[in-house]
């Protein structure tokens, strides 16, 4: 997730030219006098929305931050549950539980994404809302998720985190649900240091997604920020002047960032099989934004094997396995033991999961690969495979 592979002078110039222009203004709102029209938040939250053809983008202060957000406009809270895939970062997690919602988790499949089987099986009553995750760069079963939505009257919030530029079928990736969330942290696609997005397409969504992140603000067009009114309760979950000026200049390397990466990932995927290593299956092979490649192994002991050659060549992984520890529910002992649910079973809950996730490695695909290395890693894993399978 190469951001900060392509991250520099155009950056540092974008951070010199706010403090020029306005004065170092960093507050995203207000200061209207000393600012000079200078609104670099305002500036990232509107090429985003024409970027990833949205109608609505609110910025905040991290990719959690934006699942806490979409969480909140939806209304979603105590009495709620809300269905997230097992493999996740933690964060889709914590945002639930910050709601006052129980957290429902269930199965991945061969994608690596949320199995829609197991989205259907865990439906109840008290479901609002499910938390589809595009993992590694591709994009979950959005038809089959957004089936069962409609069907069960389930909103759907997208956690676009680790897929900044995707596409599912020609749309991009956290404009499809009801709410989608974006993160820009130092590991990401396009980076801010740390950031995050709500976008969705509904007016009033966005308006109390707006409200939340900033303690309520109604943002009347009429009065000052102190003497508007709130429109509910909230907290502050603000970006600043900083990170915006970063994320227009990263937004504007969005699709060269994701053109490489393909690029470099078809190569390396036909090198993978040649070697007979078996891949995930993808929703949309056109539209994975091609930052990682899975490779899938028979039993845990190859898994190991192939681990220790990576090693030994020098070759790293992309969390899985190395990060699984904040990516896998089966993981997550501390959440779990506090609030009940799945505390006698979260060791051995999530089998076909633990199937998949414990018998697999993703290589990470970086922006800057010439072909000299691409050729060097594949006869390294020439070798791995000699040795391990
Ligand atoms: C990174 C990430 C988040 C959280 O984003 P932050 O900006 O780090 O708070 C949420 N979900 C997934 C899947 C992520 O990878």
């Amino acid at each position: 997730m190469p951001g900060y592979e392509v991250f520099g002078e155009e950056e540092r110039r974008a951070l010199n030219e706010l403090f020029d222009a306005n004065g170092g203004v960093l507050f995203a709102h207000g200061f209207d006098a000393l600012r000079k029209g200078v609104y670099k938040v305002r500036e990232f939250e509107a090429a985003a929305a024409r970027t990833f053809a949205v109608a609505h983008a609110q910025a905040v202060s991290s990719g959690s931050a934006a699942l806490r957000v979409a969480l909140a406009a939806l209304g979603i809270g105590p009495g709620d549950e809300v269905i997230i895939p097992a493999f996740t970062f933690v964060a889709t997690a914590e945002a639930v539980i910050q709601s006052g919602a129980t957290l429902v988790v269930v199965d991945v499949d061969d994608t690596l994404n949320m199995a829609p089987d197991a989205l259907e099986a865990a439906v109840t009553p008290a479901t609002r809302a499910v938390i589809p995750v595009h993992m590694l760069g591709a994009p979950a079963d959005m038809d089959a998720v957004g089936r069962i939505a409609r069907r069960q009257g389930l909103r759907v919030i997208e956690d676009a985190a680790q897929a900044v530029g995707a596409s599912y079928h020609g749309r991009y990736v956290g404009t499809i649900g009801d709410v989608g969330c974006f993160s820009f942290d130092a590991g990401k696609v396009i980076i801010t240091g740390e950031g995050g997005m709500v976008v969705t397409n509904d007016r009033d969504t966005f308006t109390r997604a707006r409200a939340y992140h900033d303690h309520g603000h109604e943002y009347s067009t009429t009065v000052g920020r102190g003497e508007e009114g709130a429109i509910g309760e909230g907290f502050n979950y603000r970006m600043t002047e900083l990170q915006g000026a970063i994320g227009v200049v990263q937004l504007a390397k969005l699709d060269a960032i994701v053109k490489a990466q393909r690029a470099n990932k078809a190569k390396l995927t036909a090198l993978i099989g040649e070697l007979g290593i078996r891949g995930r299956r993808l929703t949309d092979e056109a539209g994975e934004l091609g930052d990682a490649i899975v490779m899938f192994f028979d039993d845990r002991e190859t898994t190991a094997r192939f681990l220790a050659g990576l090693k030994r060549e020098g070759l790293g992984t992309k969390n899985v396995p190395d990060a699984m520890r904040w990516h896998f529910a089966k993981h997550w002992a501390h959440m779990f033991e506090k609030y009940g649910w799945y505390r006698s079973s979260y060791r051995t809950q999530w089998q076909r999961s633990a199937d998949l996730l414990e018998c697999a490695i993703a290589l990470p695909v970086m922006v800057k690969m010439d072909d000299a290395r691409i050729a060097a890693i594949g006869d390294k894993l020439r070798r791995i495979c000699r040795e391990a399978l």
